[in-house]
């Protein structure tokens, strides 16, 4: 990739982000690192650059900005922003990492489902909507990362969706809708507050969580398909990964490995050259694997 192509990294502040965030800036990308609160986001951002000087880098280049990818507004401003202040850069990097997980160990908690889809899907969802039209023909290609988890699998060794014919239709390039994928977290929402959900039908570990990255997964490969007919010169590459167990917060830092490590996969298939890259599909340690 270019020098200087701007790179997005939402829900930057802490976690696999903010270290996603690093790696690319070492790579020389100047890096947006967002986050939806103001101090957290600039000390992360500023934490980056002391860093960078610390060593001598003078090359490393990242700014803050503000996103809240559950508010419309925000991602409108975040959209607009980016249009007037990068709007000629050749390449757009844009990796969805922000997301919530409220689940702690083997318990199912689904209080909080509501606020989990909205933030991972439809969050995810907002922001892919509203930045692809700021990709630029560029000979390089842009580039979509959505940071997923193989708990999203519909047929999982460990999590399955339990409706066979729901779960052939998610698997299915061709019957993929966002109706379907709307209607299946609808549904899911439903049966929560009305308390009829069951973990025969729904994925058994971490539901919620696990429902939300199915949506997010069913949402990269529609996508996918169409960007697929974009012409040569104005490629998007959109894929998912799951970055592994790792010590994050989110996990209570109990993973098995560093933020580091984590975020790996996304900064590798960020980088990947155009010939090499790949649309709608699913990693995990730089490897194709199942959805
Ligand atoms: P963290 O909790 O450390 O980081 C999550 C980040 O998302 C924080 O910066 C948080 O901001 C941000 N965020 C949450 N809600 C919003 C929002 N509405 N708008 C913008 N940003 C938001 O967790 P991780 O680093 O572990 O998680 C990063 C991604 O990796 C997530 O998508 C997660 O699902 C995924 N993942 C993580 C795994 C793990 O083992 N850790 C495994 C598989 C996937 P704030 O600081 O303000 O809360």
């Amino acid at each position: 990739l270019p020098r200087r192509a701007v790179a997005v990294v939402t829900g930057a502040n802490r976690g696999i982000g903010y270290e996603i965030s690093r790696q690319l800036a070492l790579h020389g990308l100047h890096v947006v690192l967002a986050s939806r609160d103001a101090s957290r986001g600039q000390e992360a951002a500023e934490s980056l650059l002391r860093e960078a000087a610390a060593v001598g880098d003078v090359s490393v280049d990242v700014e803050w900005r503000q996103l809240d990818v559950t508010d419309a507004a925000s991602v409108e401003a975040f959209a607009a922003w980016t249009a007037q202040t990068h709007g000629g850069i050749h390449v757009l990097l844009q990796v969805n990492n922000a997301g919530v997980n409220f689940n702690r160990g083997a318990d199912n908690s689904v209080e909080s489902a509501e606020q989990v889809i909205e933030t991972n899907y439809f969050g995810t969802r907002r922001m892919i909507e509203a930045m692809i039209p700021l990709f630029k023909p560029s000979p390089y290609g842009g580039r979509i990362v959505n940071v997923s988890s193989r708990l999203g699998r519909a047929d999982g060794r460990r999590n399955r969706i339990g409706d066979a014919s729901l779960r052939e239709q998610l698997l299915t390039d061709d019957r993929l809708s966002e109706e379907l994928i709307d209607g299946m977290v609808m549904k899911f929402l439903e049966q929560v507050k009305q308390d009829t959900w069951s973990s025969i039908e729904w994925p058994q570990m971490y539901t919620d969580y696990s429902v939300s990255k199915l949506a997010v997964n069913a949402y990269t490969r529609l996508v996918a398909r169409r960007l697929l007919d974009r012409p040569e010169g104005q490629k998007i590459y959109i894929n998912c990964f799951c970055p592994g167990w790792v010590k994050t917060a989110m996990t209570g830092w109990e993973g098995n490995i560093s933020a580091e490590e984590g975020a790996d996969t996304a900064v590798w298939l960020a980088l990947l050259p155009q010939e090499q890259s790949t649309i709608g599909k699913f990693f995990a340690e730089r490897r194709e694997i199942k959805f």
